[in-house]
């Protein structure tokens, strides 16, 4: 989903009080997530209307990093004080520094946070944590989480901003509302997230792809699977990523009509004619699924046998 759209639709939840009370953001730009995150709190807590100049008390501590109901957590760096760190939510100066980082998250960090929210807000109307790059928690850490998640307070709001779900402990993201914060889709090839060169060499077959299964051509099944080079096999998992993405922005368009005004999405979306988003997830899923069985082994047709097979 657009990052612009997603951030409204959360802020639309919490202006009629249907909000969730821990969201984890999949995106494929995790400062600018973070930097997305901390308005979406500051739109919250707000004791206006959220506007971005708001000068309140809240939008100013908030501004300030120095709200005392609002932390980020995220990894350490070797030398840092965790004390120090907790509250630190100094996006833009820090995010350089970030990628050199090869901690984790740790227990201490989370006690810290279960120990501060213990009490209710100390200025604010919720008490809100992110945790960026939550796929750095370490098993341990995310169990002390869980216990926000399992026994939820209303008061108290979680983030998670990752750059990929696979990475995320499963419990986490059971608990979770899910969302995607999409940057630069601007153009085909953000919209697809792909480069120029994967959409010269695989978006025509792609989409041949979409067609025969649009279409339930019957694909011929070929009795002596054959097995894949490394080479071959990246890239059949190459297509296979960029059906599945297909399948995802047609998903999202009929839940959300994010893509209807773009010119260039009408290619993707008019490719399938499925409306239905109970067969369009299932298909996603088992789109998910080959492209799982693909990474364990190497058969070829096997795949795409099972993608025919089991697609109507
Ligand atoms: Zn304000």
């Amino acid at each position: 989903m657009e990052s612009k759209k997603a951030k409204e639709t959360i802020l639309n939840s919490f202006h009629e009080n249907n909000n969730s009370h821990a969201f984890l953001i999949e995106t494929n730009n995790i400062n600018d997530c973070l930097t997305d995150v901390i308005d979406i709190a500051r739109q919250i807590e707000c004791e206006v209307d959220g506007d971005e100049h708001c000068t309140c008390k809240i939008c100013n501590l908030i501004k300030n990093n120095n709200n005392p109901d609002l932390l980020v957590l995220r990894r350490l760096d070797k030398d840092d004080k965790e004390d120090e760190k907790i509250r630190d939510i100094e996006v833009s100066t820090k995010s350089k520094k970030l990628d050199t980082l090869k901690t984790e998250i740790t227990t201490k960090q989370i006690d810290g946070l279960v120990n501060l929210f213990r009490t209710t807000p100390l200025v604010s109307k919720y008490q809100i944590y992110i945790v960026f790059e939550a796929d750095k928690l370490n098993r341990n850490a995310a169990n002390k989480l869980l216990k926000f998640l399992e026994e939820p307070n209303p008061n108290i709001i979680g983030f998670f901003i990752t750059d990929s779900f696979d990475k995320m402990i499963s419990t986490i993201v059971s608990r979770c509302e899910i969302y995607n914060f999409r940057y630069g889709t601007d153009n085909i090839l953000s919209l697809l997230d792909i480069t120029d060169k994967e959409y010269e060499k695989y978006f025509d077959q792609t989409m041949k792809l979409v067609y025969d299964l649009e279409h339930l051509k019957s694909y011929e099944l070929i009795t002596n699977s054959k097995n894949l080079s490394k080479k071959e096999r990246n890239e059949i998992l190459f297509i296979f990523k960029l059906l599945k993405r297909i399948y995802t922005i047609k998903f999202e368009n009929i839940v959300y009509n994010y893509y209807n005004n773009l010119e260039f999405s009408n290619q993707v979306l008019d490719s399938i004619s499925v409306n239905d988003i109970s067969i369009l997830s299932k298909r996603i899923l088992l789109i998910d699924e080959i492209i799982s069985d693909l990474n364990k082994n190497s058969i070829r047709d096997m795949s795409i046998n099972k993608l025919f097979i089991k697609w109507v």
